[in-house]
């Protein structure tokens, strides 16, 4: 048995600078990766994707140019060679990858063992043939793709975010289930790529944890692209007919199946966790499989952490990262840093992108507080003008009382950027008067924010 200061399980977003930070304090590390060094972020997941949205952005832009004044003699219409696109995402992904394994290789004090790694009691884990036992035990193991016993799943061959990776043709005509962050971010780039798109969703309009202004502009801003939408589709099943999957959506409207010659499942994420032995390690999991944890990533189970997706308590790699941040500042800096202290904050990287942060109108009119609203369309944006982008509008939420910011929401050219500004007034807790006076760049997106908070109406109830 080999005895460690601190094992940590998975080389996602919160273990690898955990380890820098412990080894850093002089602890003896174990650090355990049964895959793909990075996690979901790097291999399948933020970095992969976006490095191929702005590829297909790149075709869009292509086929716009002419709007612009560029035209390009002699060219036909734009074509996507996909074995390139997964040729540079592959470059991307792997160049992080690699670079984290490295690091972590070269990393003083630190041990890798590559392999599964399970709990064999609360301080005992064990990798293949190998025994490591330390006081501290910190889990990052992360989630995949949810597969949810959906009727006649069994006979199609599906395709999931990380089977996503290894595609380097266009799929005639995709079939998109859940219409969510993944499934739109998917969906919207293999049409352009040039697949045929349709976008399954049981439920009554897309992205549903945002507010219906959202949810609406985002279906205009698809179907603009000819994307078709399938709402409502409330028993989705499957079925193959020579050739084609035939996925039967029971529609309120339209005929109630779609046919496609492939589908991508992204209809949630699941932890990691049904094979780690934490029965043997006493560590609590709550229905639906997550790491119970309270609200410095510690369990159940004394001396084990859960830090990452698998706890539950976020679904990002900013969040992953952050709960890393929380247990280093816990266990070696004395600072009782907290996952409550987070200002839930994201991004939704269809193009535009939505920018998100804090509460949605929905969540504000629900805690029944008074509240100041303020909402503009991005054709009133000169930058969003200027660049032919100008598809979306932001939104802002005040406290009428306080007048601290409640929550924004940007959709729409930079508003994965220009967020920020809110969400740094957020954490300073500062009145929205703050950023009202500032003087912001001319000609950006942000500038416009200072316009809005001067335009807040009362919030209808
Ligand atoms: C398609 C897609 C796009 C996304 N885009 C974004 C985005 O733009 N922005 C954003 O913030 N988030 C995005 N996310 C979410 C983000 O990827 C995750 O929130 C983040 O990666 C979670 O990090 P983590 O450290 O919790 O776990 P992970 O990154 O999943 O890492 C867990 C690691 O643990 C390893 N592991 C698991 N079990 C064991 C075991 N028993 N033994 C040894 N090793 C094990 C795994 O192999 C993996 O390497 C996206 C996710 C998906 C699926």
């Amino acid at each position: 048995m080999t005895p460690f200061d601190a094992i940590i399980i998975g080389t996602g977003q919160a273990g690898p600078p955990l380890a820098k930070r412990f080894t850093a304090a002089g602890m003896k590390v174990a650090i355990v990766e049964r895959k793909l060094f990075g996690g979901t972020c790097v291999n399948t997941g933020c970095t992969p994707t976006k490095t191929m949205v702005a590829s297909a952005y790149a075709a869009h832009m292509a086929r716009r140019a002419a709007e612009f004044g560029v035209t390009i003699p002699g060219a036909g219409a734009v074509s996507v060679d996909m074995r390139r696109v997964k040729e540079r995402k592959d470059a991307i992904s792997a160049a992080s990858s690699v670079g984290l394994e490295k690091w972590l290789k070269h990393m003083e004090n630190c041990t890798v063992y590559q392999g599964h790694a399970r709990f064999e009691s609360a301080r005992v884990v064990s990798v293949g043939a190998e025994t490591l036992t330390a006081d501290r035990i910190f889990i990052n193991v992360g989630g995949r793709a949810l597969v949810p016993p959906m009727p006649g799943l069994e006979h199609v061959q599906y395709l999931t975010n990380s089977s996503m990776m290894d595609v380097d043709f266009l799929p005639p005509r995709l079939l998109v289930v859940g219409g969510s962050y993944v499934g739109l971010e998917f969906g919207q780039m293999f049409r352009r790529f040039g697949s045929e798109v349709t976008i399954i969703e049981m439920g009554p309009r897309l992205v549903q944890r945002e507010d219906e202004d959202v949810s609406a502009a985002i279906a205009d801003i698809l179907k603009g692209q000819a994307i078709q939408l399938r709402l409502n589709a409330t028993c989705i099943g499957f079925s193959r007919n020579g050739e084609d999957i035939v996925a039967r959506v029971d529609c309120a409207d339209g005929p109630n199946e779609v046919r496609g010659t492939h589908v991508l499942l992204a209809v949630g994420r699941r932890p990691n966790t049904d094979d780690l032995g934490l029965d043997k390690a006493g560590v609590e999991l709550d229905k639906r499989g997550y790491i119970v944890v309270d609200d410095q990533c510690r369990t159940s189970a004394t001396g084990i952490w859960a830090l990452g997706d698998c706890n539950g308590k976020g679904a990002f790699t900013h969040t992953a990262y952050n709960d890393g941040e929380i247990v280093a500042a816990n266990l070696l800096n004395n600072d009782s840093r907290r996952i409550s202290d987070r200002i839930p904050a994201y991004g939704l990287y269809i193009d535009p992108p939505l920018g998100r942060a804090g509460l949605t109108e929905a969540e504000v009119r629900k805690t029944g507080r008074p509240a100041l609203v303020s909402k503009r369309p991005m054709t009133k944006v000169s930058r969003a003008l200027e660049k032919g982008e100008s598809q979306g509008f932001m939104k802002i939420v005040v406290d009428a009382d306080t007048h601290q910011i409640l929550g924004a929401a940007i959709l729409g050219v930079g508003g994965d950027e220009a967020v920020h500004c809110i969400l740094d007034v957020m954490y300073a807790k500062a009145p929205y008067t703050v950023i009202e006076r500032a003087v912001h760049i001319h000609p950006t997106v942000s500038e416009l924010i200072p316009t809005m908070l001067g335009e807040l109406q009362p919030l209808a109830s």
